[in-house]
């Protein structure tokens, strides 16, 4: 990996996949057990599809800026380590379940509606919105749905911008949780996990320990631990029924982990196309989106379909399209519509 620096720059400034980044730059190995594993894991994705540009952008600009990502990183000054003191990984006391309550919690009582599906949006004048209870009419809407959700409810408003949302493609994952008595697991634990190389051959992508990454998620003398299924990588593996997934995926823990006997409890958890996957051309093609979007004033989208992977990220976005929205209805003040958002 160390030969990185020899390696000439890239001339073609188009976005490529990553699994070509880092084969280019860092050799095969280095893909195949670092690069690929990771993405896997973190992404549920492939890193032969995933997009560098929407991605890493960073490293591509390291590497036209200084010729090479290890000489770019070396010359940056060190930032202070916020393991010591925080850990490497951020939740909430309570799970991120106390995010979505206290957020509730804070907004106006009459403001907002949960557990309501949108079934459909027009545009007449303001925008009418049809949901599982009833019609909203609203001067500005922050769709903050799934692309392939927000592609069904743009079918009435725009087919070109339809399609376009639904050609982003998502992957499915499914975890496993187990809880066991420390004493069952002759694994020390340290660290808080593992990736899975493709070339491992196992059903596990990855796997983390969960109470070594946060304090109180299992009782005293107990481990908490989690098995990720499925992804990019391996999509079929989950048509197979829960309880061959469990068996599965407890095998791949006890071998690895050298756990004895049976675990206190599994769950098994399903999140189908939950996982947008950026693959190479993605950014064009949310530049596409953008503009076909700026030719229906008041409409926004927001979300990890399109601009946004991960929790913090979704965050700045919906505060980012939340301002544009309210800036629209400001310069608007005229028509007397009620502004609405899609539920998140
Ligand atoms: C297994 C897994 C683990 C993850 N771990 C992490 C992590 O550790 N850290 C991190 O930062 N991110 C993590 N993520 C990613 C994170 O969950 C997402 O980035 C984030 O939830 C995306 O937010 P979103 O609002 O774009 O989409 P979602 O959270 O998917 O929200 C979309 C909402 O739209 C609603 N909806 C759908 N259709 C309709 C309709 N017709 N009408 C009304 N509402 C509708 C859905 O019910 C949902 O509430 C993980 C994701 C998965 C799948």
């Amino acid at each position: 990996m160390a030969c990185e620096i020899a390696v000439p720059r890239s001339s073609s400034d188009g976005d490529e996949s990553i699994a070509s980044f880092v084969r280019r730059r860092f050799g095969t190995e280095a893909l195949n057990y670092l690069a690929e594993p990771l993405l896997a894991g973190i992404h549920a994705g492939d890193a032969e599809r995933l997009s560098m540009r929407s991605l890493f952008p960073r490293l591509l600009e390291a590497e036209q800026r200084s010729g090479s990502v290890l000489r770019s990183v070396r010359a940056q000054p060190r930032a202070p380590s916020h393991t010591a003191s925080t850990g490497a990984f951020v939740s909430l006391a309570g799970g991120i379940r106390e995010l979505v309550d206290t957020l509730a919690a804070a907004i106006p009582a009459g403001t907002i509606r949960l557990s309501e599906r949108v079934t459909e949006l027009r545009r007449a004048g303001g925008f009418t919105i049809e949901s599982s209870r009833g019609t909203v009419r609203a001067r500005a809407v922050v769709l903050s749905v799934p692309a392939y959700v927000a592609a069904g409810l743009l079918l009435g408003i725009d087919t070109a911008l339809a399609a376009l949302c639904d050609a982003i493609p998502y992957a499915s994952t499914a975890t496993v949780a187990f809880g066991y008595r420390r004493s069952q697991i002759r694994h020390p634990l340290n660290g808080t996990g593992f990736v899975v190389p493709r070339t491992e051959r196992s059903p596990l992508l990855a796997a983390t320990w969960v109470t070594s990454k946060w304090p109180g998620r299992a009782p005293d003398g107990c481990a908490l631990l989690r098995g990720f299924l499925g992804g990019g990588r391996d999509p079929n593996r989950l048509d197979r029924p829960d309880d061959e997934l469990v068996t599965l995926a407890r095998q791949a823990l006890s071998d690895t982990l050298g756990i004895q006997g049976e675990p206190v409890f599994s769950r098994l958890y399903r999140y189908t196309r939950q996982s947008p996957q950026y693959e190479v051309g993605h950014l064009q093609r949310v530049a596409t989106i953008e503009q076909r979007l700026s030719q229906v004033p008041g409409l926004f989208l927001a979300g990890s379909g399109f601009r946004a992977i991960g929790i913090p990220d979704c965050i700045a976005d919906g505060r980012e399209m939340a301002a544009r929205a309210a800036a629209f209805i400001a310069s608007h003040t005229s028509q007397p519509h009620q502004a609405t958002r899609g539920r998140s």
